[in-house]
C-alpha cells in the first residue's frame, strides 16, 4: 500500500499527473535541441546542474546563513551553502561572497540597500546605451527610489566614454557608481572606474552578469581587486543555475551589510535546490575544461562577428570581447522586430536590442543582441559560428525581397539549422 496523501504522490511521474505541463516541456525540450540559439542571457546547464535543482532540496527552508538558521534540520544544506560560498570565493578571487539571491536584479537591489538611502544618487550606464534595467531604469525601483545619473557612449566609437563618467561625476557627487550592463560588448576598464569612484569617494559595483563566464574562465579581466562589490548571474555565460552571486573582495563589514540585505532585507529562505544548483556550476567552472569553454565563448564571438562584419553588417563598437555582439541594423531598410521574426522562422533565436542613440521605440529598436554561450556549451566552433553568421546574413538580406522568396530563404535556412542541431544533440534521452 503506497503513503501519501493520494494514491502516486510519491511515485507517478509528471506526465501521468499533469499531462498538458508535461507535453509542453517535452515541446519546449525539442524546440531546445533544434533551434540555433543566440539569446545572449541563456545557456544550457549541465545534466548534474539540472538534477541538483530537481532535487528534494527544493522541499527544504532555511532562513539566515550557515551555522546560524532560524529553522533546524540544515546540516546538509549548511554543507551545500558553504561548498558554493566557498568555490565563488576561489574562483572569482574574493574573500566573502552571497550565494541566497534569487536573481540577478535582486543581488543588485541588496547592494543598494547595503550602501544607500532612498533618493541617494547612483551614476550608471543608460538602458539604451547597454545598461540594465536594474541599473536604475524609471520603470524599476531603483530608478523610482534613487537619484540616477546616467553616462551614455560615444556617439562614433559605441565604447563608454571615461572622460563623459567623470565629469558626470565630479558634477553629481554619486554614492555609488555602476559598472556593467547587458548590452554593452567591450572590456570595461574597471581601473578606470576605480579612478573615478575615488576621485568622489563614491562606492563601485561591477555587475558582471553577462561576461562572469569569461571571467570565471580567465578570458576576460576580473573586477573583484578593484570594486567595492561584484554582482553576476550564475545564469549566462557561467552556465548554471537560475540565480545569483554576491561578491565582495575584501571588506568584511560591507560584505556583512551585504548579507543582512539579503536576509532579512529583501528575502526570506534561500532556495536551496537552486543554491545547490550554484555549487555545482561553480565546481564546474573551476574545472580546466571550463577555461576551454571560456576561452571558445570569446573566440566563437570574434568569429561571429567577424562573418558578419565581412557580410556588411554594422556591428556596435566594431566588435567584441565578451559573449555578446550587438548588430547595428540602423541605415538598412529593416528593424529589429521585423529581424528577430525572420530568423525564428529560420530557427534562429535571438531578440531585438535598442541600439545607442536608437531612432526607434523599444517594442521595435534598430539592433539585434546575439551571445554564443549556448551555442559553445553545445561544441560549436569557429566553423559552425561562421556559418551561422552567413545564415544569418542571408536571412537579413532577403527581408527586403519578395515576401515569397524571403520566405524561400528562410525555409532553406531552417532545413541547414535542423541538420547542423541534430549533429549536437542535448541531454541525450
Ligand atoms: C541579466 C542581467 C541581470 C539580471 O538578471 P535577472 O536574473 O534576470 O534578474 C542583471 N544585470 C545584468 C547586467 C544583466 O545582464
Amino acid at each position: 500500500m503506497e503513503s501519501g496523501p493520494h494514491p502516486g504522490f510519491f511515485s507517478a511521474p509528471l506526465r501521468a499527473v499533469d499531462p498538458d505541463v508535461a507535453a509542453a516541456i517535452a515541446a519546449e525540450f525539442a524546440r531546445q535541441q533544434h533551434v540555433v540559439n543566440l539569446i545572449a542571457s541563456e545557456n544550457i546547464v549541465s545534466r548534474a546542474v539540472l538534477e541538483a535543482q530537481g532535487s528534494v532540496l527544493t522541499n527544504k527552508t532555511v532562513e539566515g546563513y550557515p551555522g546560524r538558521r532560524y529553522h533546524s534540520g540544515a546540516e546538509h544544506v549548511d554543507v551545500i551553502e558553504t561548498l558554493a560560498i566557498e568555490r565563488a570565493c576561489r574562483l572569482f578571487g574574493c574573500n566573502f561572497a552571497n550565494v541566497q539571491a534569487h536573481s540577478g536584479s535582486q543581488a543588485n537591489n541588496a547592494v543598494f540597500v547595503a550602501m544607500l538611502n532612498p533618493g541617494d544618487t547612483v551614476l550608471s550606464m543608460d538602458l539604451n546605451a547597454g545598461g540594465h534595467l536594474s541599473h536604475g531604469a524609471p520603470v524599476n525601483i531603483s530608478g523610482k527610489w534613487f537619484n540616477i545619473v546616467s553616462y551614455g557612449v560615444d556617439r562614433t566609437s559605441g565604447r563608454i566614454d571615461y572622460a563623459e563618467v567623470e565629469r558626470l561625476a565630479i558634477a553629481h557627487r554619486p554614492k555609488l557608481i555602476i559598472a556593467g550592463g547587458s548590452a554593452y560588448p567591450r572590456a570595461i576598464d574597471f581601473p578606470a572606474f576605480r579612478a573615478i569612484a575615488d576621485t568622489v569617494d563614491a562606492r563601485l559595483l561591477v555587475d558582471i552578469a553577462h561576461f562572469a563566464g569569461l571571467v570565471a574562465g580567465g578570458a576576460h579581466p576580473n573586477p573583484v581587486p578593484h570594486a567595492d562589490v561584484v554582482t553576476t548571474t550564475s545564469t549566462k555565460s557561467l552556465r548554471g543555475a537560475r540565480g545569483a552571486l554576491i561578491l565582495v573582495g575584501r571588506d568584511a563589514a560591507l560584505a556583512k551589510r551585504i548579507d543582512q540585505a539579503i536576509f532579512p532585507g529583501l528575502q526570506g529562505s534561500p532556495a536551496l535546490h537552486i543554491v545547490a544548483g550554484k555549487a555545482v556550476c561553480l565546481s564546474e567552472a573551476l574545472r580546466p575544461e571550463f577555461r576551454q569553454y571560456a576561452q571558445s565563448v570569446l573566440d566563437n564571438a570574434r568569429a561571429l562577428a567577424a562573418t558578419l562584419i565581412e557580410r556588411g553588417l554594422q556591428l556596435i563598437t566594431g566588435g567584441t570581447d565578451t559573449p555578446l555582439l550587438v548588430v547595428d541594423l540602423r541605415g538598412r531598410s529593416v528593424t529589429g522586430d521585423i529581424a528577430t521574426d525572420a530568423l525564428e522562422r529560420a530557427g534562429i533565436t535571438c531578440n531585438k536590442n535598442a541600439v545607442p542613440f536608437d531612432p526607434e521605440p523599444p517594442m521595435v529598436t534598430s539592433g539585434l543582441r546575439l551571445g554564443v554561450s549556448t551555442g559553445t556549451t553545445r561544441g560549436f566552433g569557429i566553423a559552425e559560428f561562421t556559418k551561422i553568421g552567413h545564415w544569418l546574413a542571408d536571412v537579413l538580406d532577403a527581408i527586403p525581397e519578395t515576401p515569397d522568396k524571403a520566405r524561400a530563404t528562410e525555409q532553406q535556412i531552417y532545413e541547414k539549422v535542423r541538420a547542423m542541431t541534430a549533429r549536437y544533440p542535448i541531454y541525450p534521452t
